[in-house]
């Protein structure tokens, strides 16, 4: 094609950006196909091999595929020994999912702020809320920037705890040559639509303990023994321990292996287009680039956290809906920290999380995905400071 033909004219240029877009393509169609052509639906060749290929990009010695990532979380606290009213401390500043887990589990999450530069937990909080209850920290790597594992380890090692990596937004991120969920006791993943891979929804868990992953797999499968094709006699089986079924199944697996295979330049793409954010957006007095002071070559690139300088909520949600106007999809991560949400603060959630709440009111995420064509990032930023000049005006 004449490369005049490409540019389309100025006038038809404000083309829509969703946040996110999932990106299923031909390979994804013809290994769901080949699955639903078999007899094979669950228990079956398509989650061994995504487990077995996922543990290969991760670096994991083990991975078990189940059926999203708070089933992960969910099944990992139990596999760690979590008794009824244990501590866990969580951040304040994640998905809901984080917390629910640890109260599935009948642990209670007891939560700490975000240090501002990342919006990852604060670890001199972590190291003030530990009291004798407490079992475990959880770590959620937000918007796939690391959390600084060295120093929350060895306060692990100090106090004997547990550490449960939320990697729900992290998948590619490494700390130096380890892979997120590698440097604590169990690291969890999600495939819902929204995260870096998916297949539709799912999950992972990757640890490097042999018996935290032979518990996890008989918690997804209702703590039966043996699987369909490893039972001597035909539905003949016992049943051990307790479990659920939190199972991923093979339509799931086979569409994952495809996506993996397509993740390595994915990654690429969102750093890229993450760079540029954090290049467009320099200097500029009326916003701030979450992580851009931080080194980012690790991160995952999730989106572009943008926290709006000196605004408040109205004023952000003024820019959201001038930003949406134009067409660009946006997301708020996250919209409240989980303990100033109505069920944990019925449950008796307390205490100020200051920067959690100020990254709650201030942030706009733009995405980085690869649905998103490089010069996007322009355009996008565009919008946005000319929207923040505006917003600034009372409505
Ligand atoms: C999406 C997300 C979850 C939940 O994952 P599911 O697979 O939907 O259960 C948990 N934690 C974080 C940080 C997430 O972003």
């Amino acid at each position: 094609m004449h490369p005049m033909l490409t540019r389309a004219p100025a006038k038809v240029r404000t083309r829509t950006i969703p946040f996110a877009r999932p990106l299923i393509g031909e390979a994804e169609r013809q290994a769901v196909e080949e699955v639903l052509k078999g007899a094979t639906l669950v228990h079956g060749p398509q989650v061994e091999a995504f487990e077995a290929e996922f543990a290969a990009f991760t670096g994991a010695p083990h991975a078990v595929a189940v059926a999203n990532c708070t089933a992960a979380m969910h099944m990992s606290y139990l596999a760690l020994g979590l008794r009824r009213g244990d501590e866990v401390i969580v951040p304040a500043q994640t998905h809901v999912a984080t917390a629910h887990a640890v109260v599935a589990a009948g642990g209670v999450p007891v939560f700490v702020d975000a240090e501002p530069r990342t919006g990852n937990l604060d670890v001199d909080q972590v190291a003030a809320a530990i009291t004798a209850r407490t079992a475990g920290v959880a770590v959620v790597h937000f918007l796939g920037i690391p959390a600084d594992m060295a120093r929350l380890q060895s306060l692990a090692r100090e106090h004997h705890l547990f550490v449960v990596e939320d990697c729900a937004l992290a998948l590619g991120a490494r700390l130096g040559a380890t892979h997120v969920g590698l440097g604590g006791d169990v690291g969890c993943f999600s495939f819902y639509p929204v995260k870096h891979i998916t297949t539709l929804e799912g999950g992972m868990v990757i640890t490097r303990r042999a018996d935290v992953a032979e518990r996890v797999r008989a918690l997804r499968s209702l703590g039966v023994d043996r699987s369909p094709r490893e039972r001597a006699t035909p539905g003949v089986y016992d049943v051990p321990a307790f479990g659920f079924n939190y199972r991923m199944n093979e339509v799931q697996a086979a569409i994952g292996r495809a996506q993996l295979k397509r993740l390595p330049g994915w990654l690429k793409h969102r750093r890229c287009l993450w760079a540029l954010w954090r290049e467009h957006l320099a200097g500029q007095a009326e916003v701030e680039l979450l992580g851009a002071t931080v080194d980012a070559a690790g991160a995952a690139a999730y989106c572009a956290q943008v926290l709006l300088n000196g605004a408040e909520r109205p004023a952000r949600d003024r820019v959201v809906m001038q930003v949406a106007a134009r067409g660009i999809g946006t997301s708020v991560y996250y919209p409240q920290p989980v303990p100033a949400m109505t069920y944990y603060r019925r449950e008796g959630a307390r205490g100020s999380y200051v920067v959690a709440q100020s990254i709650s009111d201030r942030a706009i995420a733009f995405p980085v995905g690869p649905h998103v064509e490089a010069d996007g990032v322009a355009t996008m930023a565009n919008v946005l400071l000319a929207a923040t000049v505006y917003a600034r005006s009372p409505a």
